[in-house]
Order: structure tokens, then sequence, then C-alpha cells
């Protein structure tokens, strides 16, 4: 992505996302790749995650309309080119993104794409978004995604297919598209079979296959993050999403390569290689 232009005002995005204590995944991971790819980062906080590398051991939700004025007053003065959300925490919470997205023009078919990494643990297998928000994250916010980001345990959660092989891949996109994102992007990172990390993307008609290196490390944490911040910042310069996706999986990779170990538990993935 070209550099910021010193001086001037420069591409910006927006994360709805929560935060990390410790500094390694959430608002916190998605604002060191906004920087470092020379996009201006806005920030919406969902939730308050008290949080360590041994794992999250408490959460603070943020009302729903704080949430929804954060959009909304970000959107009307400073502009962004893109939005992403992450950690949503509760259904209301959704529902109050999903109805100042439709006023202030953020989602699919409107000016500003939006990349929803539908966020549902903590790697530790905390919950990060309760069991009621499922219906809101299906039948309101997946359809009004520009492209949904799950990996294969947010996949099962949403659509109920336990992805094994490249069939049930196939089968878990179809039907996240069906639900109405524009494109899915099923992530093979889980895949354990696999010596290559393949993430599968689909808009409807045709599927797009990207392998990558796995890098195997126990600092991993925050890479879910990484990877939909770094497509978002590639769309708010205007990239097609393929593109944004390719740019963000070199780049996810790449921090997994760099990431550093930090306290008892798992390190975060490092964009600043
Ligand atoms: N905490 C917050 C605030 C997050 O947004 C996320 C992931 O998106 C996590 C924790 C979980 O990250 P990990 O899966 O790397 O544990």
């Amino acid at each position: 992505l070209p550099p910021a232009p010193l001086g001037q005002t420069p591409v910006r995005a927006m994360t709805i996302a929560g935060t990390d204590s410790g500094g390694g995944a959430g608002v916190a991971a998605d604002l060191r790749t906004m920087a470092l790819a020379g996009v201006h980062g806005c920030v919406a906080v969902t939730a308050v995650t008290v949080q360590n590398t041994l794992g999250v051991s408490g959460v603070h939700t943020i009302p729903p309309e704080t949430v929804a004025g954060q959009i909304r007053t970000v959107v009307t003065d400073i502009g962004i080119g893109a939005a992403k959300t992450g950690m949503l925490a509760t259904g209301a919470i959704i529902d109050a993104i999903v109805d100042v997205a439709a006023e202030v023009g953020i989602g699919r078919d409107r000016p500003i794409p939006l990349v929803v990494d539908p966020v549902c643990a903590s790697m530790h297998g905390h919950q990060l978004l309760a069991t009621e928000a499922m219906d809101s994250l299906r039948e309101r916010l997946i359809p009004i995604a520009t492209v949904v980001t799950p990996n294969l345990d947010e996949v099962a959660l949403i659509t109920g297919i336990t992805v094994v092989d490249e069939d049930t891949q196939r089968a878990a996109a179809i039907e996240l598209h069906a639900m109405g994102a524009q494109w899915a992007l099923v992530k093979g990172g889980h895949l354990r079979s696999s010596p290559f990390s393949p993430d599968l993307l689909y808009d409807g008609e045709t599927f797009l296959e990207l392998d990558h290196e796995r890098i195997d490390t126990p600092h991993d944490h925050g890479a879910g993050d990484t990877l939909a911040s770094a497509m978002c910042c590639a769309l708010a310069h205007g990239l097609s999403v393929p593109d944004a996706l390719r740019f963000a999986k070199d780049w996810v990779t790449e921090s997994i390569r760099w990431s550093y170990p930090l306290g008892a538990g798992h390190g975060p993935v490092n964009p600043l290689w």
C-alpha cells in the first residue's frame, strides 16, 4: 500500500472491536496494523476485556448507543474508507452497529466496505460473543458484510458445518455467502492436517484459494484481528476484495513469523518486521 503522505490527511479506517489489556489482540492489534499500513485508525470500542497472555478473566460491555455514537461521530467528521468489526460481545451491540451502518453508509453495496471478523471466543475458549447474539450475527450483520472472515471454529458455530477437507470448506463458503455476505472467506489456518494454511474466498461465482506457509508458533495471539485489519486497510485504499486478501495474507504471515514471547502464555503477532 502507498505510504501516508507526510503532513496531509491519510486514508482512514475504523475498527469496531474490544480492547485487550495485554496489548495483543483486539483494538491494539488493529491499530498497530493500521498505523504500519499508513492508515489512520479510528476506534469504536464495544467491550473492555480484562486480559493477559494467559487468557480473558473479565469483560465489561459498552452501552450499544455509545458504540453507535462512536461510529456516527467519526464517519460524519473524519470520514472512513472502510470499517471492520471484531469482538462485539452482545446482540444489542450488533443491532446498534447494523442500524448505524445503514444510516452512515457502511456495508456491502454502500460507500464504505465492511469486514466482519465474527469473533466468538478467545484462543483459550473464553466466550467473546454471547450465545443469544448468534441470531443477530447470522441474520443482521453477515448480510451487510462486504467480506466475512471466520476461522473454522467460528464457521462451525455460525453454519453448523465442521470443515475437515476441501469439500466441507467449499460447503461452508457457499453457506456463508447464502447468508448474505458479498464475499465469504473461510480461513483454513486451523486445518491442522495441512502443511499449508489454505484460505478459501467465494463470491457466489468464483472460488479463490490462497495457500501460505504455516508457521508453527504458540505466539499467534491477534492473528485473526491482524488479517481482518490488513484487509480493511487495503479496502480503504480501494483494492478489490481478492487483492485485499492477497495483501492481508502476506501481512499476517510475516506478522506471525515475527511474533514474540510475552508473559507466561501466548505472545502476539507482530506487524513491525
Ligand atoms: N480479545 C479480543 C478483544 C479480541 O478481539 C480477540 C480476537 O479477536 C481475542 C481476545 C482473541 O484473540 P485470540 O484468538 O488470539 O486469543
